[in-house]
């Protein structure tokens, strides 16, 4: 648990006063180039009157950059005569990494997702941690964090909660996906849920929602569309900003295991067998990894624990043993 000391972040901008404030939350952070210097974090917060409050991010991993682009987009043109309630929006949550266009912080290495709940004593990472956990988490009543597979993994398109105990708490959940209509939208497993923001937020009985909506480092035209879209219609879903959600077709997706999941047990050049969104039947061959030291050696095979279709893969051409090389999902009845 945390301590009680209070959180070293100020933030400049005043979560309880209506209309438009672009400031920052600003983190002291002393070091060689600037000596009482800060982390400014960007913060956007639009509010019209009670109601409920959304808390959105992008950039939870700063290599991501469907949620920045659509989440510094929606605080530029958002008009708060259209809300009612409070828009929290975060762009960049791990600023030093999103800065870098790092996965993880430059300063401390820390992977924000695996940071929560955070300390107000710890590394930057765990301070903005330790603030989203204490200061930020606690004023929401949907959060929203935008995820896409960074530089190493590439997704099909989706909208995704977990699934809970908490019935009720799954199924609000899962009607914000639904709202999001991305093309895919999916029931999420997580193999390593220590620490990540989902956890804190889904603890605090939050209904959280994510996404992954490709990946490789970059974006893609559609991709970003998708996230603009898309946090419109959960913000009109949830009764903040006015108007009908613009529903399109959305092809649900279960991760039933960890049979969904295939790792590489070796070094070498990855070869894809099976394009994003492609059906694989059990036993079918996902990628092969080629040796490259010399010549005349039989590339390794991975092979599907399950049948299912193609939903994220190793992005790069070079893999390692222990990354992740492929996510296979089922297609279910929404
Ligand atoms: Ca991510």
């Amino acid at each position: 648990m945390s301590s009680l000391r209070p959180s070293p972040i100020a933030p400049t901008v005043d979560f309880d006063k209506d209309g438009v404030q672009h400031g920052f939350l600003r983190l002291p952070y002393s070091r060689d180039d600037s000596a009482w210097g800060s982390v400014m974090i960007p913060i956007c917060v639009i509010r019209n009157g009670k109601g409920s409050t959304a808390l959105l991010s992008g950039g939870n991993h700063g290599d991501e950059y469907e949620g920045p682009l659509a989440l510094y987009d929606l605080a530029r043109r958002l008009d708060p005569q259209d809300v009612s309630g409070t828009v929290i929006i975060v762009p960049a949550m791990n600023y030093p990494a999103f800065r870098a266009g790092t996965r993880t912080s430059p300063i401390d290495k820390g992977n924000m997702n695996r940071s929560f709940p955070g300390r107000p004593d710890g590394t930057v990472t765990e301070k903005i941690a330790d603030y989203f956990q204490r200061e930020l988490l606690p004023r929401a009543d949907i959060v929203f964090d935008f995820h896409s597979g960074g530089k190493t993994l590439d997704f099909v398109p989706f909208c995704a909660a977990h699934t809970l105990p908490d019935k009720a708490l799954e199924q609000k959940a899962f009607d914000a996906v639904a709202a999001f209509s991305a093309p895919f939208s999916m029931r999420m497993i997580e193999i390593d849920a220590v620490g990540m923001y989902d956890t804190a937020a889904e603890e605090m009985g939050k209904v959280f929602v994510s996404t992954e909506l490709g990946g490789g480092g970059t974006s893609r035209a559609q991709t970003v569309r998708i996230a603009r879209r898309g946090i419109l219609n959960v913000l009109r879903h949830a009764g903040i900003v006015e108007g009908a959600v613009e529903k399109s077709k959305t092809q649900w997706l279960d991760m039933p295991s960890g049979d969904c999941f295939s790792f590489a047990e070796d070094d070498g050049m990855i070869e894809t067998m099976v394009d994003l969104g492609e059906p694989v039947e059990e036993d079918a061959v996902l990628a092969r990894i080629h040796s490259t030291g010399r010549t005349g050696i039989a590339p390794q095979e991975i092979r599907a624990k399950m049948s299912g279709m193609l939903a994220a893969r190793h992005f790069p051409g070079l893999v390692k043993a222990g990354d992740c090389a492929a996510v296979l999902a089922v297609e279910v009845e929404g």
